[in-house]
């Protein structure tokens, strides 16, 4: 077999048999096929497609070019949560602390900010002290004896999706559904996870732009799912406008104890019980979503998810005072408006152009490696639908200096738009599909 012939096969249209997947996936982890030839061939699959099998087949290499985590016998129901990313998605900080709660031990592997949209490890990073870099056998410990871990993805696990990913990146080649489905699935299953939670963002903050097309990304998840014996369901959720308020790594920690606390935004809040309560039902805590929903909030509300959220830190390293004094969270020094220059109802909060002015603070990074500015980002003092009158704060701007606060106000602004009619709020979720 020669990559080219593949990588013809595939611009042409025909569809590649799991053998051919596999020799491509096993060619470029081992470094036998050079990166301009993956590259060529993550073309020819954004464009051309992949069929549903050759989809699977993907997912399967992807996931065994590395080690797969067996977690039977350390925890009941191995039960995990998924987002396709977004802006202001710190939802894991609050959901895996309420899933743990309620007797579901969760381990979860996440990963860094790319672009405009965040990563839960820059996230926890930004409590002084917190450690993302656990070894397998210290991820599993943690797991039998807290019940909670979040750590980065060892490097054991799913090489072949990290070097793919990487490639894609920077050619071009992310917005693929099979090659977004198969890249969350690979490191879903080779991390062990027998029920799984998607969380599918939709909107101008997300990869997938429409309902319609993260429906499509939604449907081919769930089908990996099925075929490989998962339990699987999809919750397609708002990403035109930032989830919550807070946008940056320590604002956004800020908001989830917030929230843990029992206050918190309430798009927040509601979206964190909805995801938390499908992953009960799903791990099979409890039969009814309605069940599942009440035991999530009994946990939030009764501070068992907050007692969660400060024994993952404390085991992970991290100063657990943060939880009763935010203040010890890094801070930027200048913080200045932006306000609504006439009276009238929000229509827009561009989650893209408020997600790219945080990266530009130095909330994110543009390539990978890049150091971040934990104290940096924007945080919404009004959501879609609400009413303002001029001069009230559309948001505020968290910045290191002087100058690079007035560059994010002049770039975030056009992200904002009054309407003198009464506009309707987002909805916090489209649809489910299992
Ligand atoms: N998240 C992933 O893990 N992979 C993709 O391809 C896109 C989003």
């Amino acid at each position: 077999m020669r990559a080219v012939d593949l990588i013809v096969k595939k611009r042409d249209g025909l569809e590649l048999d799991p053998d051919e997947i596999a020799f491509f996936v096993q060619g470029f982890t081992r470094g036998d096929i050079p990166d301009y030839q993956v590259a060529a061939w993550a073309m020819a699959i954004l464009l051309r497609g992949m069929t549903a099998a050759e989809t699977y087949a993907l997912t399967l290499a992807l996931a065994d070019s590395g080690e797969r985590l067996d977690l039977t016998g350390v925890v009941p129901v191995a039960v995990d949560k998924h987002s396709t990313g977004g802006v202001g998605d710190k939802t894991t900080l609050v959901v895996e602390p309420i899933v743990a709660a309620c007797g579901i031990p969760v381990g979860k592997m996440s990963g860094r900010g790319l672009g405009f949209s965040g990563g839960t490890l820059d996230k926890m990073e930004s409590i002084p002290g917190f450690r993302v870099d656990l070894t397998t056998q210290q991820f599993l410990d943690q797991l039998r004896n807290v019940g909670l871990v979040l750590s980065g993805q060892t490097a054991e696990l799913a090489p072949a999706d990290g070097k793919l990913y990487a490639l894609r990146d920077v050619t071009g080649t992310v917005p693929s559904i099979p090659l977004i489905a198969s890249s969350v699935m690979s490191k879903k299953i080779a991390a062990g996870a027998q029920a799984i939670v998607l969380d599918v963002k939709v909107g101008v903050g997300a990869f997938m732009p429409t309902v319609a097309e993260a429906t499509k990304l939604a449907r081919c998840m769930v089908e990996i799912g099925r075929l490989s014996g998962r339990r699987v369901v999809a919750l397609l959720s708002d990403m035109n406008q930032p989830l919550g308020r807070a946008v940056g790594n320590a604002l956004e920690v800020r908001e989830a104890l917030e929230t843990l606390a029992g206050g918190g935004p309430p798009d927040f809040r509601e979206h964190c019980l909805h995801v938390a309560a499908h992953m009960l039902l799903l791990a099979g805590r409890v039969p009814t979503l309605r069940q599942a929903r009440g035991l999530a909030e009994q946990a939030l509300d009764g501070g068992a998810a907050r007692d969660k959220f400060r024994a993952l830190v404390e085991a992970q390293g991290g100063d657990s005072r943060v939880l009763d004094d935010p203040a010890r969270l890094p801070q930027a020094p200048v913080v200045e408006s932006v306000r609504a220059g006439k009276t009238g109802y929000l229509a827009k909060a561009d989650a893209r152009v408020i997600g790219m002015t945080a990266v530009a603070l130095g909330a994110g990074r543009a390539r990978k490696g890049d150091p971040i500015d934990p104290s940096v980002g924007i945080v919404l003092h009004a959501k879609v639908g609400d009413r303002l009158s001029a001069g009230a704060p559309l948001c505020s701007v968290h910045a290191p200096d002087v100058a690079r606060a007035r560059a994010a106000v002049e770039q975030v602004t056009p992200a904002f738009k009054l309407s003198s009619r009464a506009v309707p709020p987002l909805p916090l979720f489209y649809r489910t599909i299992r």
